[in-house]
């Protein structure tokens, strides 16, 4: 075994820089091996979904050409991850393993094992913290036991934040060469992660630019161009208020330490009115560990509902219905134009997110675990943390979840957040040319104007499928039935 060659296990943080286990690796050995390892099979219940699957593979060839370009190589493999590393390190007589902690259940019990079996026979395994602000078990409340409420844990996860900000490591100028002894690498092709057969992807790219390169350039135009007016625009769906930088951080393209660290820098020097903004972006981004956070304390999030009662909640079985909510066609302009960015473009708008979960959760009664499957395999963004806890919160049943009984009119959150219809009027073209009368309750446009309109219900765009006042109530009767 030689001290000299260290493996560097890329996992969810394709990225070089401000990557603490490939930092220290480059430190500390002579040779580095970098690896990345397709090993869905210790996924589970959450093998990858197809929109992963397209980013990853694009994620993937940009951190390759980027090793390539500092003389090293990402070297590529199929299978359990505890098998493949042993190999790898046999094959190389590498010393050591590194990477960067993540916090899902499944990981979490492969991660436990292969640190211990490559300890056992002798190989070092070290984590380290490369994916959130900060570790889960570091922040408890005064009785020593994890928070349930956002809150208090942002009170205390920024008091800690601001008395230490996150340190960040460099990216080197020169890395360390592989070694001559290496196993042979699958192409990333042959992992076969988008197969593509029905090329539902073929509009992504006009959306992403999957790697580092494309996030960089994300995160640099919103912190030119949106950033300051974040808090006030970011639950406008037809403005480019948000970063949208989601599917980079989930894949770890960008550090959520450096994130936050500029941020945190330009706060220093900005007026009172924009440090408000900034803020309002920095709590979003603790949203995001929170949700790690609830995931490594709570490991069921994905499934069980965090208040128990929900076990009971009669949820109905549709399958017409959530074909509908899925294809957009639910005669909603808002959760319809928000089912359709999604399947377009692998993606969508927080806002409309909430709108869509509750309309499925609480006007049609289905099962919230209905809705993060499908978000699971249509976002390019799909992250189990924030997937689960997403879904929770707005079906009422997450930690510090909105009220059942607060349930999103698709009507008048349509005319408050996408008050010109814009955002409509793109991703729904059928009422691409309506009044904005009449553009968030098409069916009145119809019953005043007829066929002046254009738009003959049910033959070029859906009825309604449930009337909202109806639902409202029926929704509000299964809460009473379940808490009786
Ligand atoms: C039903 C539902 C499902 C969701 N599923 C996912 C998911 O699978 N993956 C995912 O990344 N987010 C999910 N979210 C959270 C949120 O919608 C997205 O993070 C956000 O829309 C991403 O857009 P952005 O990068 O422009 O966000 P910005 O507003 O620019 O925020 C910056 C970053 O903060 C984090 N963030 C923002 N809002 C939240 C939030 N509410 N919870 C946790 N983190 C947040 C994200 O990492 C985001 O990229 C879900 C929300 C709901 C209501």
């Amino acid at each position: 075994m030689s001290d000299n060659v260290v493996i560097v296990w890329f996992r969810e943080d394709l990225r070089l820089e401000d990557n603490p286990a490939f930092f220290t690796a480059c430190q500390k050995a002579k040779h580095i091996i970098p690896v990345y390892i397709f090993d869905d099979q210790n996924s589970g219940r959450w093998p990858l979904g197809a929109a992963s699957r397209w980013w990853l593979e694009r994620s993937l060839t940009s951190l390759a050409q980027q090793l390539k370009r500092h003389g090293n190589e990402l070297l590529f493999f199929k299978g359990d991850a505890l098998e493949v590393l042993s190999k790898i390190a046999a094959r190389s007589n590498a010393a050591a393993v590194y990477w960067n902690r993540l916090y899902g259940p499944a990981q979490i019990e492969r991660d436990k094992k292969v640190k211990s079996t490559l300890r056992q026979s002798g190989i070092d395994a070290v984590s380290l913290k490369g994916n959130v602000l900060i570790e889960p078990w570091k922040v408890l409340n005064k009785s020593d036991q994890p928070y349930k409420v956002f809150t208090p844990y942002w009170n205390r996860v920024k008091q800690l934040l601001v008395n230490q900000p996150p340190s960040i490591y460099p990216l080197l100028d020169a890395i360390p060469s592989a070694p001559k002894k290496l196993p042979d690498s699958m192409t990333i092709k042959s992992l076969k992660l988008y197969t593509g057969d029905v090329d539902w992807a073929r509009d992504f790219p006009d959306y992403w630019q999957p790697g580092v390169g494309g996030a960089k350039n994300l995160k640099n135009t919103f912190i030119d161009a949106a950033i300051d007016n974040y808090s006030n625009q970011r639950d406008l769906p037809d403005v480019d208020g948000t970063s949208r930088l989601s599917p980079h951080l989930h894949f770890g393209e960008l550090s959520v330490n450096q994130l936050w660290f500029d941020i945190w820098q330009s706060l220093q020097s900005e007026s009172q009115a924009t440090q408000q903004q900034l803020w309002s972006y920095l709590r979003q981004l603790v949203w995001r560990d929170f949700s790690q956070y609830l995931l490594f304390h709570f490991k069921q999030i994905d499934e069980q509902p965090f208040r128990p009662e929900f076990t009971e909640f009669p949820w109905q079985h549709d399958q017409q219905s959530l074909q509908l909510w899925q294809q957009g066609k639910t005669g909603y302009p808002l959760v319809d134009a928000g089912m359709r960015q999604l399947w377009r473009a692998g993606w969508m708008h927080n806002r409309v997110r909430m709108v869509c979960a509750s309309f499925l959760t609480k006007h049609l009664l289905i099962h919230w675990h209905h809705g993060a499957n499908w978000f699971w395999d249509t976002l390019v963004d799909a992250d189990l943390a924030n997937n689960s806890c997403g879904w929770q919160w707005v079906a009422g049943c997450g930690a510090d979840a909105a009220p059942y009984f607060r349930i999103f009119n698709p009507i008048t959150q349509s005319k408050k957040f996408d008050a010109k219809g814009n955002y409509i009027r793109r991703w729904v073209p059928e009422l691409a040319g309506l009044d904005t009368k009449y553009i968030h309750e098409p069916w009145l446009a119809t019953e005043a104007k007829g066929k002046q309109t254009g738009l003959e219900l049910n033959q070029n765009y859906p009825h309604i499928i449930i009337e909202h006042s109806f639902a409202r109530q029926r929704a509000l009767q299964a809460y009473a039935q379940m808490r009786r």
